[in-house]
């Protein structure tokens, strides 16, 4: 059996998740039969990324989508992989009829704005696609995603409802305030952890996502907790809508 044949499958955001991501739903079945794996991401490898990334040192300086797309041919000459080299906002109109957007790019604001554009759709009644959003929370200390399939379930925008308040389901411990390390090569915030946990976090997600194609995809927000010391274990879930939520609760 194969979970994702013929589905049309896009990953935005090639980065440490979701270039390992990317490689298991296509060993899982992504873009075979009618089905389509695409890839987005504007930016080039780095030898900042070496350590994270699914992809080597023979791609550096390649725009992350069309190296991937390689790499994953490399392996998986059968599956139809394409590659967007575009910024994530303008690739994302492209994705309506879409069967699962998901949605690696760890970047909050990012991921608000990919939230917004699907609820407006969803709500609107038009043709949307499921949406997966995985990240990982501190230092890489928890691996976390959220899937949004209906107008009954929390949307992403949900979990963080209030202008500047808390996240509601934080598997950070409340005394954890993790910062960033600030990068002397113009990238923005370095956090420092190694590849395993962007690698747990792109299995976490690509469980769900053969769980969204064989059943409801249930629980819709899971959580592995990575760093024993930092992190609380908040369990997995189902969170309906919040009604304070700006994207989805006055509806
Ligand atoms: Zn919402």
């Amino acid at each position: 059996m194969n979970p994702l044949e013929h589905k049309k499958i896009a990953v935005i955001g090639c980065g440490t998740i979701g270039s390992h991501l990317s490689k298991f739903i296509a060993q899982t079945g992504a873009g075979t039969g009618t089905g389509t794996l695409t890839l987005i991401d504007n930016q080039s490898l780095s030898a900042a990324n070496i350590g994270r990334h699914l992809l080597g040192i023979e791609y550096m300086g390649q725009n992350k989508a069309i190296a991937l797309s390689h790499e994953i041919k490399r392996h998986l000459p059968d599956v139809n992989v394409r590659a967007i080299s575009d910024d994530a906002w303008r690739s994302v109109r492209q994705l309506d009829l879409y069967d699962l957007v998901i949605d690696a790019t760890g970047e909050e604001s990012l991921s608000i704005s990919i939230n917004e554009y699907f609820i407006d759709r969803r709500f609107n009644d038009s043709p949307t696609p499921a949406v997966l959003h995985i990240w990982l929370s501190g230092r890489g200390d928890a691996a976390q995603m959220l899937l949004v399939h209906s107008k009954e379930f929390a949307c992403y925008k949900c979990l963080s409802p209030d202008f500047g308040g808390t996240e509601r389901y934080s598997p950070l411990l409340s005394d954890y305030n993790p910062k960033g390390i600030p990068a002397a090569c113009g990238d923005s915030a370095y956090m420092p952890y190694g590849v395993g946990s962007p690698a747990i976090a792109a299995g976490l997600a690509n469980v769900a996502v053969v769980d969204w194609a064989t059943s409801n995809g249930r629980p819709h927000l899971r959580t592995i907790p990575i760093n024993s010391r930092t992190t609380k274990n908040i369990g997995d879930g189902n969170p309906k809508r919040n009604e304070r939520c700006p994207a989805c609760g006055k509806r």
